[in-house]
């Protein structure tokens, strides 16, 4: 379990970023995609930034699925774009 690096780069606008700021989505080992809203659930990591510009992107260019190397729902985008509305972003 280990791809050694600390530093998370955004699925949207690609800079790279601390884990503040980020929201994590994982294709867990059964291989659902899921919001991982306590950044600890097993799996393989992707970010965005909490921004909706970086979701968009990210919803287009499917950088997401590139990274967790699957199909990213698009129930997944919505599901993040609520919890960005709700966090009044
Ligand atoms: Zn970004």
């Amino acid at each position: 379990m280990s791809n050694g690096a600390k530093i998370r780069t955004c699925c949207g606008c690609r800079k790279a970023e601390g884990k503040a700021g980020l929201i994590r989505i994982v294709r867990t080992p059964e291989g659902d995609v899921i919001l991982d809203r306590t950044g600890k659930a097993n799996g393989r990591g992707a970010y965005v930034h909490a921004d909706a510009a970086c979701l968009a992107k990210a919803e287009r260019s499917k950088a997401l699925d590139r990274s967790l190397k699957c199909a990213v729902p698009e129930t997944i985008y919505r599901e993040i774009e609520k919890e960005l509305a709700d966090n009044g972003c």
